[in-house]
């Protein structure tokens, strides 16, 4: 099938290459995908911005209309939608169904009551004579680039918020998972959606999607993926002056306190680090344990990482999916070696089992320096690292000992701990004895190295809207007081 969604249309892409769609849990390729060239982003970028005035122009009330009727189609395709977002980018069927896929609806549901919530200043006299008032405009045409980790997700809360606020949006997937962005597009004509308004591009990063970020027919870059990418795509746009929103890379610490119930931490660091194959922004990848229930949470944790269950994707008693690609495993493998050369303990898993998936054990690992590769860089992996404090401002001290800002959690049955962790935690979200729930109302979004700008919630319209104050003369004076500072006409 064609992989470029232009001007309400499904299209191949123009450039020479192709690439090859493969189901990361078998090896097998799934399909070939054509890829845009510099004239097919060009042209996506066209039919935005011929879309753009007249969208920006409709009322919150039918922009609201579109995106309802685009929350009940995507109902109606729920089932689809997860078996394709499972297939392509190797989840578990049990994942894109309860979490992908209904997480999405509610996004699109939520962001159709958001159009219509746009707030500013009262209108008011703030200086003397005059009225002033606030315009919330759309930024125009949004290019936006996403990872493959939660590919129908990350494309939905670039997208939503977007055209809610009255933009036109020309999207890059990531070129190995780019099918259910195709899909939401195509569904958002259906619910509505006029031509030009949501583009997808397909393609490499280093072509299809730098070309997008660098033209000057964008107005605003809107980016997750990696740090580094994002760092490029930064100073890529400086030449421009172009507003970029990044949602950025992790490393999220999990501090459990010596009163916290172990069970719930334990099964939390379970969950919160395994989750998406551990390829998760936000999964627990340090786990910070005050020592007197730290041997303790070692075994427990040990002991349920054993237990889980690897298979294949559609099958509903699969717990852990694949990585990404081949590729990828091995990153993570040789990441997990290295920390074992370098004196770490591997108390279990750190190897792939036989078959020709990109599969990885549960790999849980004591003993890493603070300072080490594993415990300071991106494994985005099923990779744990287990380390111990003594003091409580020893465990916060080490908790924000990152680059990395984008969410954390604490694990304790104190209310003073509770407080003090969540005030001085540097990071955008803060669980307390929970990692990993996001909602459509609040928040997602990073401090430090992790990015900044917010994804999901009423916070995200700030950043695809421009605040224009406008201000009228009310006393029809020719002459105005303010004048004479200027001129002093007699
Ligand atoms: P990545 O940075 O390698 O790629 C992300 C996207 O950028 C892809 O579509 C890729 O094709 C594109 N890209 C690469 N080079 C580019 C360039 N020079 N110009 C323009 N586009 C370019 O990241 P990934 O491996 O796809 O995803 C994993 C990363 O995403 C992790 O670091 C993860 O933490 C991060 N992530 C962050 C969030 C968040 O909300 N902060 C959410 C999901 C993933």
């Amino acid at each position: 099938m064609p992989y470029q969604y232009i001007n309400g249309r499904l299209r191949n892409g123009s450039a020479d290459e192709t690439l090859e769609l493969i189901d990361p849990s078998t090896g097998i390729q799934l399909d070939t995908v054509d890829v845009a060239s510099a004239d097919d982003v060009e042209s996506a970028l066209e039919a935005a911005r011929s879309a753009y005035n007249s969208w920006s122009r409709v009322t919150p009330g039918e922009r609201a209309g579109v995106l309802n009727k685009l929350a009940a189609l995507l109902e109606r395709d729920a089932e689809d939608l997860a078996q394709l977002e499972s297939r392509e980018a190797g989840k578990p069927i049990r994942l894109a169904r309860e979490f992908d896929v209904p997480g999405t609806i509610d996004n699109t549901s939520f962001f159709a009551g958001t159009a219509r919530n746009l707030e500013g200043k009262a209108t008011g006299e703030y200086a003397a004579g005059t009225t002033s008032s606030i315009r919330r405009e759309a930024v125009g045409v949004v290019g936006s680039i996403a990872p493959w980790n939660y590919p129908l997700q990350m494309a939905a809360w670039k997208v939503l918020p977007a055209i809610a606020a009255g933009n036109a949006i020309v999207l890059k997937p990531s070129e190995l998972t780019p099918s259910t962005t195709l899909r939401f597009a195509q569904l958002a004509t259906e619910a509505g959606l006029p031509d030009g308004i949501f583009n997808v591009v397909t393609g490499p990063g280093a072509t299809t999607g730098a070309t997008l970020i660098a033209h000057p027919q964008v107005d605003m870059v809107s980016f997750t993926g990696s740090t580094m990418v994002g760092q490029q795509i930064i100073a890529a746009t400086a030449a421009t002056s172009k507003r970029t929103h990044m949602e950025l890379g992790g490393k999220a610490p999990f501090v459990v306190f010596d009163d916290a119930d172990l069970e719930a931490a334990a099964h939390g660091a379970v969950a919160g680090s395994l989750i998406n194959t551990g390829q998760d922004c936000t999964a627990a990848t340090r786990a910070y344990v005050q020592r007197p229930l730290y041997d303790a949470f070692v075994a427990a944790v040990g002991e349920l990482y054993d237990r889980v269950v690897l298979g294949p994707t559609d099958d509903p008693a699969t717990d852990l999916g694949p990585l990404i690609s081949h590729q990828h495993r091995d990153r993570v493998a040789a990441m997990v070696d290295a920390a074992r050369a370098a004196g770490s303990t591997v108390v279990t898993g750190g190897f792939a089992p036989e078959g020709p998936g990109a599969y990885y054990r549960p790999t849980l690992i004591t003993g890493a320096a603070q300072d080490s590769d594993i415990v300071q860089n991106e494994v985005f992996g099923p990779v744990l690292v287990v380390l111990t404090f003594d003091t409580d401002d020893e465990g916060l001290a080490l908790a924000n000992d990152s680059r990395f800002g984008l969410a954390a959690s604490a694990w304790t049955t104190n209310v003073h701990r509770a407080l003090r962790a969540t005030r001085d935690i540097r990071a955008g979200a803060v669980w307390i004895n929970d990692h990993i729930p996001i909602v459509s109302d609040m928040p997602h979004g990073g401090y430090k190295q992790s990015g900044y700008g917010k994804d999901m919630s009423q916070y995200a319209l700030d950043e695809y809207t421009n605040v224009k104050h406008v201000m009228f003369d009310t006393t029809g004076d020719a002459h105005k007081d303010w004048h004479r500072t200027i001129f002093a006409m007699p």
